[in-house]
């Protein structure tokens, strides 16, 4: 119980060492709603120190050779992979995901994270161009940027966090991570296989706390020339307002409203289950969850009733319960946000045909008091109503028909987010068609989540600005130089 329970007490990570705080926030645990980690409340100074940290390490780390950078990565990957189920369940009990989420997923993607970035910092190659009747040779040439400040989310910790740290010092940059104050655990774990991995002293830097105090001091550093950001569209907002005056290189991976858009001839069998999966996963908090399902009006009674069924098949429970699809929520404020857009449905006449207020999730004691919610399906619902236009980044999913290819294509365009969207249909001239005309940075057909990450990810519109992947993520965490040579 809470009383006699030891409170986890996390560090930051600068020049190699971890380094108490002078003060700390309360980290809580989901599935009890209890504190049990002090994660360290850090600022301007801190900021300060690590800045100092990042700078001195930089000439040494931005001249070593990209194999010699490339074989650190794949220690740390090794590390972590040796790690893999303490992580994940440091992962689960922190974020309140499933562990079998954490050890499927999470982990195995950080640890593929180094290993990616290691490989491809092997292969990139620059342009050049001849001018044969001036007697002109242009080439181009890439370097490192400087320090990096790079910001993440809570949804998926770890798998986050290294998708920005791997290429930031593959490509010889050193950085300042800032990870998000309600899962920071799994980053601290990080810091102690840093050292381990041969990283030097000052290539990563980790300083915990809030976005407004820490996050910004990250923000508004002179000599933190680039920002890698993912999280909320407002927290982007403001960070490029903030960096602004300084000019920054700035990369802002965002939210999303993705639509799901299943024709007549879609393979039924299939498109369930994934689309439960696109709707639920990670309890919706993922930014590539499907929120809003367009279903061809000749086959929206079939399947809205297998959805649904198959929806109340997806369990929820303790995060640790193998059988449980769902865990809870990362925050009481997050769980009575989500849970606020099901009262505004049903006010404004919707149906919850499962999920929030409908089915019941039984728990154990100590668990009361957990931010758990079911797989919520709402249908009979506007276009125009917050819950079809505002990102809910929880277990709640949309159903609404539609008739034909063109009106869908307007209704699924008509949001301000542009991130993901997936198409079914077993018509194949017609999933080209309309996936050439979403408004969306990835589509993807009669599947949902298979990623290639050589590929540029990121989104349109209010989605963000910039990509990550291979050529994308070098691309942004490098200067690029164009020099001609007269000969
Ligand atoms: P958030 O914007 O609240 O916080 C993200 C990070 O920014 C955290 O580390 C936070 O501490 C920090 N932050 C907050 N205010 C700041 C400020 N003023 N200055 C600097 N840093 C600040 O987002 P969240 O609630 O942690 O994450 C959920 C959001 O992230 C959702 O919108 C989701 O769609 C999005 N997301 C996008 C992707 C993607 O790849 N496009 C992936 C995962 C999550």
């Amino acid at each position: 119980c809470s009383g006699t329970m030891e409170l986890l007490m996390l560090e930051n990570f600068i020049d190699g060492k971890l380094l108490p705080c002078h003060s700390y926030i309360d980290s809580y645990d989901p599935s009890t709603g209890e504190v049990y980690c002090k994660v360290p409340d850090s600022g301007k100074e801190e900021i300060e120190v690590a800045v100092e940290a990042a700078r001195k390490a930089f000439p040494s780390w931005s001249s070593c050779s990209p194999q010699e950078r490339s074989q650190v990565l794949n220690r740390l990957a090794d590390l972590l992979e040796q790690s893999l189920e303490e992580l994940a369940q440091a992962e689960s009990k922190d974020q309140g995901k499933t562990l079998t989420m954490a050890r499927t997923i999470d982990i195995p993607r950080s640890v593929q994270n180094f290993r990616f970035f290691a490989s491809s910092i092997l292969h990139h190659t620059t342009e050049s161009t001849q001018m044969d009747h001036l007697g002109c040779l242009h080439y181009t040439v890439r370097t490192p940027v400087g320090i990096a400040g790079l910001i993440s989310p809570w949804n998926l910790p770890l798998y986050l966090l290294t998708w920005k740290i791997a290429p930031a010092i593959a490509a010889g940059n050193t950085v300042i991570a800032k990870p998000s104050e309600l899962t920071s655990v799994t980053a601290w774990m990080l810091c102690k296989l840093l050292n381990k991995a041969g990283v030097p002293p000052g290539v990563v830097n980790i300083v915990f706390g809030t976005g407004p105090k820490v996050g910004e001091a990250l923000v508004t550093h002179p000599e933190v020339p680039l920002i890698s950001f993912t999280g909320s569209q407002p927290t982007a907002e403001r960070i490029t307002q903030l960096s602004a005056p300084f000019c920054k290189k700035l990369s802002l991976e965002l939210g999303g409203k993705n639509p799901a858009i299943i024709f007549e001839d879609a393979n039924l069998e299939d498109c369930i289950p994934a689309t439960v999966r696109s709707s639920f996963a990670n309890q919706g908090e993922i930014c590539l969850c499907t929120s809003r399902i367009f279903v061809q009006r000749s086959i929206y009674n079939e399947f809205l009733k297998r959805f649904v069924k198959a929806t109340r098949k997806w369990k929820g429970g303790l995060p640790s319960d193998p059988s449980a699809s769902v865990g809870a929520l990362i925050s009481k404020a997050h769980l009575e946000k989500v849970r606020s857009y099901i009262k505004k449905a049903r006010a404004e006449g919707a149906q919850i045909l499962c999920g929030e207020g409908v089915d019941r999730l039984s728990l154990p004691p100590r668990n009361q008091a957990g931010y758990f919610m079911l797989p919520t399906v709402i249908t009979d619902i506007n276009d125009e109503s917050c819950c079809m236009k505002e990102e809910i980044f929880g277990p709640v999913t949309c159903v609404v028909p539609f008739d034909s290819e063109e009106e869908v294509i307007r209704r699924a365009n008509n949001v301000k987010y542009g991130l993901a969207a997936t198409v079914w249909s077993g018509h194949v001239g017609r999933i080209h068609r309309v996936a050439q005309k979403l408004q969306s940075g990835l589509v993807w057909t009669n599947c949902w989540l298979i990623r290639e990450l050589n590929l540029p990810f990121g989104g349109m519109k209010y989605s963000g600005i910039g990509r990550e992947g291979a050529k994308d993520s070098h691309d942004f965490f490098t200067e690029i130089k164009t020099i001609t040579v007269k000969y």
